[in-house]
Protein backbone atom coordinates (compact mmCIF):
# COMPACT_ATOMS: atom_id res chain seq x y z
CA UNK A 1 0.00 0.00 0.00
CA UNK A 2 1.42 3.55 -1.13
CA UNK A 3 1.87 5.68 2.15
CA UNK A 4 0.84 2.65 4.27
CA UNK A 5 2.83 2.80 7.60
CA UNK A 6 3.60 0.13 9.70
CA UNK A 7 3.19 0.42 13.38
CA UNK A 8 4.58 -2.09 15.88
CA UNK A 9 2.78 -2.62 19.86
CA UNK A 10 5.65 -3.60 22.05
CA UNK A 11 3.61 -6.92 22.77
CA UNK A 12 5.72 -8.51 25.83
CA UNK A 13 3.17 -6.67 28.98
CA UNK A 14 0.80 -4.15 29.60
CA UNK A 15 -2.46 -2.73 27.84
CA UNK A 16 -1.67 -4.32 24.29
CA UNK A 17 -4.94 -4.97 22.85
CA UNK A 18 -5.97 -1.54 24.09
CA UNK A 19 -3.16 0.42 22.65
CA UNK A 20 -4.21 -2.03 18.87
CA UNK A 21 -7.62 -0.95 19.40
CA UNK A 22 -6.88 2.75 20.08
CA UNK A 23 -4.08 2.78 16.95
CA UNK A 24 -6.94 1.33 14.51
CA UNK A 25 -9.60 3.69 15.84
CA UNK A 26 -7.17 7.11 15.38
CA UNK A 27 -6.18 5.17 11.81
CA UNK A 28 -9.64 5.34 10.84
CA UNK A 29 -10.83 8.67 11.83
CA UNK A 30 -7.61 10.35 10.07
CA UNK A 31 -8.22 7.76 7.02
CA UNK A 32 -4.81 6.37 7.22
CA UNK A 33 -3.50 3.01 6.05
CA UNK A 34 -1.86 1.60 9.09
CA UNK A 35 -0.65 -2.13 9.28
CA UNK A 36 -0.40 -2.78 13.01
CA UNK A 37 1.51 -5.33 14.06
CA UNK A 38 2.37 -7.05 17.74
CA UNK A 39 5.57 -6.60 18.26
CA UNK A 40 7.99 -9.64 20.54
CA UNK A 41 10.75 -10.26 18.40
CA UNK A 42 13.75 -8.65 15.81
CA UNK A 43 12.17 -9.69 12.92
CA UNK A 44 9.13 -8.24 14.01
CA UNK A 45 10.70 -4.66 14.36
CA UNK A 46 12.32 -4.60 11.00
CA UNK A 47 10.58 -2.10 9.09
CA UNK A 48 9.12 -0.39 11.82
CA UNK A 49 8.09 3.30 11.11
CA UNK A 50 7.01 2.96 14.89
CA UNK A 51 6.32 1.18 18.01
CA UNK A 52 3.93 2.50 20.84
CA UNK A 53 5.61 0.84 24.52
CA UNK A 54 2.54 0.10 26.55
CA UNK A 55 2.15 0.72 30.59
CA UNK A 56 3.21 -2.19 32.53
CA UNK A 57 5.87 -2.35 34.64
CA UNK A 58 9.38 -0.95 33.38
CA UNK A 59 11.55 -2.59 35.36
CA UNK A 60 9.88 -6.22 33.86
CA UNK A 61 9.59 -4.59 30.29
CA UNK A 62 13.16 -3.78 30.20
CA UNK A 63 14.05 -7.71 31.36
CA UNK A 64 11.58 -9.31 28.59
CA UNK A 65 13.24 -6.93 25.99
CA UNK A 66 16.47 -7.95 26.79
CA UNK A 67 15.35 -11.36 26.98
CA UNK A 68 14.24 -11.09 23.67
CA UNK A 69 16.83 -9.40 22.49
CA UNK A 70 15.44 -5.98 20.95
CA UNK A 71 16.07 -3.69 23.50
CA UNK A 72 18.91 -2.43 21.65
CA UNK A 73 16.93 -2.57 18.11
CA UNK A 74 14.03 -0.39 19.73
CA UNK A 75 16.71 2.39 19.98
CA UNK A 76 16.66 2.44 16.55
CA UNK A 77 12.94 2.99 16.09
CA UNK A 78 12.51 6.24 14.76
CA UNK A 79 9.15 7.02 16.52
CA UNK A 80 8.22 5.85 19.58
CA UNK A 81 4.94 6.49 21.84
CA UNK A 82 5.35 5.40 25.99
CA UNK A 83 2.37 5.39 28.11
CA UNK A 84 3.40 5.30 31.54
CA UNK A 85 5.87 2.59 31.98
CA UNK A 86 6.72 3.08 28.63
CA UNK A 87 7.51 7.15 29.67
CA UNK A 88 9.99 5.55 32.02
CA UNK A 89 11.39 3.45 29.98
CA UNK A 90 11.96 6.70 26.84
CA UNK A 91 13.44 9.13 29.80
CA UNK A 92 16.78 9.82 30.19
CA UNK A 93 17.10 10.12 34.01
CA UNK A 94 14.89 8.48 35.92
CA UNK A 95 14.82 8.60 40.09
CA UNK A 96 13.72 6.05 42.46
CA UNK A 97 14.60 2.89 40.16
CA UNK A 98 15.20 -0.58 40.76
CA UNK A 99 19.62 -0.82 41.22
CA UNK A 100 19.83 -3.05 37.73
CA UNK A 101 17.27 -0.63 36.08
CA UNK A 102 17.93 0.98 33.05
CA UNK A 103 16.38 2.92 29.95
CA UNK A 104 16.49 3.62 26.25
CA UNK A 105 17.62 7.12 27.10
CA UNK A 106 16.22 8.97 24.32
CA UNK A 107 14.06 11.45 25.51
CA UNK A 108 15.41 14.61 27.31
CA UNK A 109 13.23 13.69 30.30
CA UNK A 110 13.67 13.27 34.12
CA UNK A 111 11.10 10.80 35.39
CA UNK A 112 10.17 9.79 39.04
CA UNK A 113 8.72 6.51 38.87
CA UNK A 114 6.10 5.57 41.02
CA UNK A 115 5.83 9.28 41.93
CA UNK A 116 2.32 9.19 43.30
CA UNK A 117 2.65 6.31 45.58
CA UNK A 118 1.45 2.99 45.83
CA UNK A 119 -1.24 1.32 43.72
CA UNK A 120 -4.17 2.48 45.83
CA UNK A 121 -2.89 5.85 45.31
CA UNK A 122 -3.85 5.60 41.46
CA UNK A 123 -6.73 7.79 40.35
CA UNK A 124 -8.48 9.31 37.24
CA UNK A 125 -9.57 12.61 36.45
CA UNK A 126 -10.29 15.02 33.66
CA UNK A 127 -7.28 16.57 32.14
CA UNK A 128 -7.11 19.21 29.91
CA UNK A 129 -4.45 19.13 26.76
CA UNK A 130 -3.17 21.13 24.16
CA UNK A 131 -4.89 17.96 21.93
CA UNK A 132 -8.25 18.50 23.74
CA UNK A 133 -9.57 17.81 26.91
CA UNK A 134 -9.94 14.08 27.84
CA UNK A 135 -10.48 11.59 30.83
CA UNK A 136 -7.17 10.99 32.60
CA UNK A 137 -5.86 7.45 34.12
CA UNK A 138 -3.24 7.16 36.42
CA UNK A 139 -1.81 3.81 37.29
CA UNK A 140 1.08 3.53 39.44
CA UNK A 141 2.24 6.82 37.31
CA UNK A 142 5.48 8.51 37.15
CA UNK A 143 5.90 11.68 37.20
CA UNK A 144 7.62 14.05 34.55
CA UNK A 145 9.93 15.99 36.91
CA UNK A 146 12.01 18.15 34.34
CA UNK A 147 12.05 18.45 30.91
CA UNK A 148 15.02 19.53 28.34
CA UNK A 149 14.18 23.14 26.30
CA UNK A 150 13.76 20.67 23.10
CA UNK A 151 10.93 18.86 24.55
CA UNK A 152 7.13 20.85 24.33
CA UNK A 153 4.86 19.94 27.03
CA UNK A 154 1.20 18.71 25.63
CA UNK A 155 -0.53 18.66 28.90
CA UNK A 156 -0.56 19.10 32.76
CA UNK A 157 -2.04 18.13 35.83
CA UNK A 158 -1.88 21.14 38.18
CA UNK A 159 1.76 22.03 37.94
CA UNK A 160 2.66 18.49 36.58
CA UNK A 161 3.58 17.73 33.39
CA UNK A 162 2.19 14.34 32.26
CA UNK A 163 2.59 14.43 28.67
CA UNK A 164 5.29 15.89 26.17
CA UNK A 165 7.20 15.64 23.06
CA UNK A 166 10.46 15.45 21.56
CA UNK A 167 11.09 16.37 17.74
CA UNK A 168 14.85 15.97 17.17
CA UNK A 169 17.35 14.71 13.83
CA UNK A 170 13.89 13.10 12.53
CA UNK A 171 13.18 11.09 15.68
CA UNK A 172 9.68 11.66 16.97
CA UNK A 173 8.98 10.92 21.06
CA UNK A 174 5.95 11.31 22.71
CA UNK A 175 4.70 10.12 26.23
CA UNK A 176 2.11 10.45 28.70
CA UNK A 177 2.47 9.37 32.40
CA UNK A 178 -1.29 8.29 32.31
CA UNK A 179 -3.53 5.79 29.90
CA UNK A 180 -4.89 7.49 26.74
CA UNK A 181 -5.29 3.93 25.26
CA UNK A 182 -8.51 3.39 27.66
CA UNK A 183 -10.40 6.49 27.41
CA UNK A 184 -9.41 8.36 23.89
CA UNK A 185 -7.98 8.06 20.72
CA UNK A 186 -6.62 12.20 20.50
CA UNK A 187 -3.07 10.92 21.39
CA UNK A 188 -2.90 8.06 18.91
CA UNK A 189 -4.17 10.36 16.60
CA UNK A 190 -1.64 12.96 17.33
CA UNK A 191 1.37 10.48 17.07
CA UNK A 192 0.01 9.17 14.07
CA UNK A 193 0.05 12.51 12.30
CA UNK A 194 3.55 12.69 13.31
CA UNK A 195 4.85 10.24 11.65
N1 LIG B 1 4.85 1.88 38.14
C1 LIG B 1 5.13 1.34 36.87
C2 LIG B 1 6.63 1.33 36.56
O1 LIG B 1 7.44 1.68 37.35
C3 LIG B 1 4.37 2.04 35.78
C4 LIG B 1 2.89 1.79 35.91
C5 LIG B 1 2.12 1.75 34.63
O2 LIG B 1 2.67 1.62 33.55
N2 LIG B 1 0.83 1.81 34.74
O3 LIG B 1 7.01 0.95 35.51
Amino acid sequence: MVNSKKIGILALQGDVSEHINATKKAANNLGLECEIIEVRTREQITGLDAIIIPGGESTVLQKLCERAGIFEDIKKIKNIFGTCAGTIMLAKNIHNKEPEQKTLELMEIEVDRNAYGRQADSFEKNIETVLGSMHGVFIRAPKIRSIKENVRVLAKNENEIIACEQKNNGNYYLVTTFHPELTTTQFHEHFLQNL
